[in-house]
């Protein structure tokens, strides 16, 4: 089956949107449509829009056991981390100046920490173990009387390892910090539940789960006595917490497509078992081959792979115009820099600088994995042959 589709194997960087959201998202555009200003309220077009965007808010908040009012719309999770982490950090610092992190973090709580480092704040980064996992227990050592904020991603965006949120927000709820929980490659996959898990701030962002870039939401669990110190200020927006005109059809897009993920979510999550079976059978017939990230306790849709001898750039390259593959994370493929997540669960050499992410998800077919799994295979095969002439 000589097929010269090109397939699409990096779901973790970012999705396409689906059919009905899209449908849906039209609707909000032109003139015809619910496009006015959500906050002119002085006439029905922007009333429409103002009671849109409610209406998705309630929606995007039932289904993470939030209510309405705990929820405000940002431009994704990068945003979302911003505000979580410097608003808590610039409101909270007669608190105290300390904040607690993971090394695996993504680059967008990594780079604010290290900001916040540059204005006085002091910042533990835990490390995890060799399979990607980050002990509660190191977390815990790592507090201390001047801890305010600590901020762990729930699904890592490199291996999908999953860290265990849950415990960590009862324990330090006890404590009284502040618990930011980046959850853009989790929400939609794993059930949330934020009523009974006591997180105060959760990131979260459409274009993960087939909803629109651009879009997304900080959860705030006790808006008045979190006092978030606001990143943009303007027309009040959200609270005063995040200003600017709201997208009305970037947020009726994130609302629907989070609603179908949901709906999906044991469909999609079966299917991304399936496909990562029949990829893992294909990629261990070859010698040397090495899954990054603890596979008991990772979601299905993002594989990490090394293979000895090949590094990942010469095999991305080869199937450049064949395959969607990342290395590393899709914000550093600019630079070629080795994967700071994987350096941190201790792993070196040709482990690191040879490993691979796929990822793939709802329109992921079992015939576009067996090729993809196919053409790697020849791939590294052939790579390794040329390093030997
Ligand atoms: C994609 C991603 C982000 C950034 O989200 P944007 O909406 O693209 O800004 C942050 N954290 C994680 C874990 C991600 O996977």
């Amino acid at each position: 089956m000589a097929s010269n589709k090109k397939i699409y194997l990096d779901y973790a960087a970012t999705t396409p949107i689906a059919e009905e959201a899209i449908a849906l998202m039209l609707k909000y555009l032109g003139i015809n449509g619910i496009f006015a200003n959500s906050a002119s309220l002085q006439h029905d077009f922007g009333e429409q829009a103002y009671e849109a965007i409610e209406q998705a808010r309630s929606e995007i908040a039932n289904l993470l056991n939030a209510k309405a009012n705990q929820l405000i719309f940002t431009s994704g999770a990068t945003e979302s981390n911003n505000l979580a982490i410097k608003g808590i950090a610039f409101s909270q610092q007669k608190r105290g100046k300390h904040i607690v992190t993971s090394a695996t973090e993504h680059k967008s709580v990594l780079d604010t920490c290290n900001y916040l480092e540059t204005v006085g704040f002091k910042v533990s980064y835990v490390r995890p173990n060799a399979e990607g996992m980050i002990d509660l227990a190191a977390v815990l050592n790592a507090l201390t009387d001047e801890t305010i904020l600590v901020s762990l991603m729930h699904v890592n965006n490199e291996t999908g390892v999953m860290q265990n949120i849950e415990t960590l927000a009862q324990t330090l709820q006890e404590r009284e910090i502040f618990f930011h929980v980046d959850a853009a490659q989790s929400v939609g996959k794993l059930p949330i539940d934020l009523n009974q898990t006591p997180i105060d701030l959760l990131s979260l962002s459409a274009h993960k789960f087939y909803g629109p870039k651009g879009i997304g939401c900080l959860y705030i669990r006790n808006r008045k006595k979190t006092l978030l110190t606001p990143l943009l200020h303007g027309g009040g927006q959200e609270y005063g917490l995040r200003s600017g005109t709201l997208p009305t059809h970037q947020i009726v897009g994130m609302a629907k497509a989070f609603k179908i993920a949901h709906e999906r979510m044991p469909t999609d999550t079966a299917h991304c078992h399936h496909l990562q079976q029949l990829l893992m059978q294909q990629l261990q017939q070859i010698d040397g081959v090495q899954f990054n990230g603890d596979l008991q306790n990772k979601l299905p849709n993002i594989l990490n792979v090394s293979f000895k001898h090949v590094t990942s750039d010469s095999l991305m390259l080869a199937l450049k115009h064949e395959i969607a593959l990342a290395s590393g994370s899709a914000c550093n493929s600019g630079a070629i820099e080795a994967s700071h997540v994987l350096r941190a669960m201790g792993i070196e050499g040709d482990r690191l600088y040879g490993a691979v992410r796929i990822s793939f998800g709802r329109y992921t077919t079992e015939a576009e994995i067996i090729r993809a799994g196919e053409r790697i295979v020849e791939e590294v095969t052939r790579l390794r042959q040329l390093a030997l002439e």
